[in-house]
C-alpha cells in the first residue's frame, strides 16, 4: 500500500445509479448492545481498512447496522428467483448494501451486512439472523477463498444484544459480507419480468461495466455477457465437484453474475463419497445434491439466458438461437474445467477423454467401499494406500496398476506429479462435525478459541507439513446423519 492511499472507508454508491425499481434506500434499523465477536483482519488490510479503527466503538455500530457508513447510502436491492424450481419476487429481506469500497489496487467491492433488520422485500420474515448461521457462514466462505474457490468473504461477525426465535431462541448477529457483487441471475429475472426493456438493459450494463468491461464496447455485448456467465460458473461449479463442496440451495436468486460462490445456508462438504449426497433439510426431493449440481446450473444459466433474449436480438428467433448455441457450450466447457481438475488431482498434467474411466471407475470404488473423499485423493498423492477403505480390495489394486501405468506416460519426475497433487487435493477441509464443535463453543460458551483455531487450520488447506491430522478425522458414527438449515 503506498502512503497516498486513504486507509479507511472510500465508499462508492454505483447500485443507486440503476432504475428506482431495482433497490430501496433503507434507513439503518439499530440493535440494542452491538458487539464484535469476530474480525478478518487479513481481508480488511486488503479492502484498505485499518483492523484496529474496525475495533472501535463507532465503527462496531457501523457493522451492526446502527449507523450508515460515511459515503455510503444503504439500500436492499429487489430480486426474484426459481426457489425449487418456483418462480417467486424476492430481495433483500434481511440484507443491506452499505456501499462499495474501492480497494487499494482499484478494485471495486460491495460492502453488505446480514441480518440488519427488515426492508420492504421481508416477506413476514424478521430480517434477523442468528449467530450460528452468521459464523457458519464465515467459516465455510472464508475456507472456500482458502480453497482457491471463488467466493463472497466475510469480513465480520458482531452480535446484536438481541435473542431471536427460530428452533430454539438464541443471540442475534450481523455479519458483513464483501462480494465483487451482489448481482444474481435472479437480479436478471425481476428486471426481465418487471422492469421495462430500459431498466434490463440498464442492468445488464451495469453488470458489464462492473464484471466484463473489457465487452462495454461490444455490440453483442449481451450475448457475450452469457457467455462469460456461462464460462465462469462452468469455473466455479468443477470448482466446487473437485472439492465436493454442496451448495444446498442453488435457487437462481443464490447464483452470481460473477462466478462467485454465494449465500451460505445449508451448504457442507462432502465426507464419504456418495454422488446422492444432500445436506438440506428442505430438500426432500434431493434437487440440489452433489451429483445434479452441474446440470442446475445449467438450468440456472437457461433463466438467465431467457431474462437477457430481448437484448439479445430484436428478433425473437433469432435471439433463442444464439441464447441456446451459448448455452449448448456450457456442457462441454464444464466437464473441460472438471476433468482438467480430476486429472490434477491424479497427478495427470495432460487428461484426455479417455482417461474418463479411470477416473470414473475410482469414483465408483470409492462409493462402492464407501471411502471418504478428501482423505482417498490425500492418501493417493502421500501414498499411504493403506490409510484408504479401498486398500487391499483386487479391484482397487487393478484400478491402482493402470493409474500407476498412466502417470508412467507422462514424461515427468515423481516430484512434479507429487506437487501437483498437493496443490490439487486439499489434506484439510471444514468437516462438518468441526465446523459444529466450533459453532457449539461459539454460541454456547462465548468460547472463540475453538473457532479461531480452526479458521488457522482451513486457511492452508493444501499445506501437507502441517500437524493438522486431527482434522482430516471423519466424524464419529454417533453424530449421525447431518442436515443443515436455511434461512436462519
Ligand atoms: P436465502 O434462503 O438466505 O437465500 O433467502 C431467500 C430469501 O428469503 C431472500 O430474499 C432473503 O432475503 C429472505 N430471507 C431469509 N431469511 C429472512 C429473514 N429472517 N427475514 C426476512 N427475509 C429473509
Ligand atoms: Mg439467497
Amino acid at each position: 500500500m503506498t502512503d497516498n492511499i486513504k486507509v479507511g472507508w472510500n465508499l462508492e454508491n454505483t447500485y443507486t445509479s440503476l432504475p428506482d425499481i431495482m433497490f430501496t434506500a433503507i434507513n439503518v434499523n439499530p440493535v440494542s448492545n452491538p458487539k464484535l465477536v469476530i474480525l478478518n483482519e487479513e481481508l480488511a488490510t486488503s479492502l484498505g481498512l485499518d483492523s484496529n479503527a474496525l475495533k472501535s466503538r463507532q465503527s462496531v455500530e457501523k457493522l451492526a447496522g446502527n449507523r450508515a457508513l460515511e459515503g455510503g447510502i444503504p439500500l436492499a436491492q429487489a430480486y426474484a428467483g426459481h426457489q425449487f424450481g418456483h418462480f417467486t419476487m424476492l430481495g433483500d429481506g434481511r440484507a443491506l448494501l452499505l456501499g462499495e469500497q474501492i480497494t487499494p489496487s482499484g478494485e471495486l467491492f460491495d460492502i453488505q451486512l446480514k441480518g440488519s433488520g427488515r426492508t420492504p422485500y421481508s416477506r413476514g420474515g424478521d430480517g434477523r439472523a442468528g449467530l450460528g448461521p452468521m459464523l457458519r457462514e464465515y467459516i465455510i466462505s472464508e475456507s472456500m477463498h482458502a480453497l482457491g474457490i471463488p467466493t463472497t468473504r466475510s469480513l465480520a461477525v458482531v452480535t446484536t444484544g438481541e435473542d431471536i426465535m427460530r428452533e430454539t431462541v438464541g443471540p442475534g448477529a450481523v455479519m458483513t459480507r464483501i462480494a465483487a457483487s451482489h448481482l444474481r441471475v435472479g437480479t436478471f429475472q425481476f428486471a426481465a419480468k418487471w422492469g421495462t426493456i430500459e431498466d434490463l438493459k440498464a442492468l445488464a450494463d451495469y453488470a458489464i461495466e462492473r464484471h466484463y468491461p473489457i465487452l462495454m464496447d461490444n455490440e453483442n455485448r449481451y450475448l457475450l455477457l452469457l457467455q462469460e456467465v456461462i464460462e465462469h460458473q462452468a469455473v466455479l461449479i468443477a470448482k466446487w465437484q473437485l472439492v465436493g463442496f454442496i451448495h444446498g440451495v442453488m435457487n437462481t436468486d443464490n447464483m452470481t453474475i460473477s462466478g462467485e460462490t454465494i449465500d451460505y445456508g445449508p451448504c457442507a462438504f462432502m465426507d464419504i463419497y456418495n454422488p446422492k449426497t444432500v445436506f438440506s433439510s428442505i430438500d426432500s426431493h434431493g434437487r440440489y445434491a452433489y451429483e445434479n449440481q452441474p446440470n442446475i446450473a445449467a438450468w440456472n444459466l437457461a433463466r438467465l439466458a431467457e431474462s437477457l433474449l430481448p437484448l439479445i436480438h430484436e428478433d425473437q428467433e433469432e435471439a433463442v438461437k444464439q441464447a441456446q448455441e451459448a448455452m449448448a457450450t456450457y456442457p462441454e466447457k464444464y466437464e473441460t474445467y472438471w476433468l482438467t481438475g480430476m486429472g490434477n488431482k491424479l497427478g495427470i498434467f495432460n487428461i484426455e477423454k479417455a482417461d474418463i474411466s479411470l477416473i470414473e471407475n475410482l469414483l465408483q470404488l470409492m462409493d462402492k467401499y464407501e471411502a471418504d473423499y478428501t482423505n482417498t485423493f490425500r492418501a493417493l498423492t502421500l501414498s499411504k494406500l493403506e490409510e484408504t477403505a479401498l486398500y487391499g480390495k483386487e479391484d482397487f489394486n487393478q484400478w491402482h496398476e493402470k493409474w500407476q501405468a498412466r502417470l508412467e506416460k507422462q514424461d515427468v519426475s515423481k516430484d512434479f506429479i507429487q506437487r501437483l497433487m498437493q496443490k490439487s487435493n486439499p489434506v484439510v477441509i471444514p468437516r462438518n462435525h468441526r465446523v459444529e464443535e466450533a459453532l457449539e463453543a461459539a454460541v454456547v460458551k462465548e468460547d472463540y478459541s475453538v473457532l479461531e483455531n480452526f479458521l488457522k487450520v482451513i486457511s492452508r488447506p493444501y499445506d501437507y507439513n502441517s500437524d493438522y491430522m486431527e482434522y482430516t478425522s471423519l466424524p464419529p458414527d454417533t453424530l449421525g446423519e447431518y442436515k443443515t438449515f436455511c434461512g436462519t
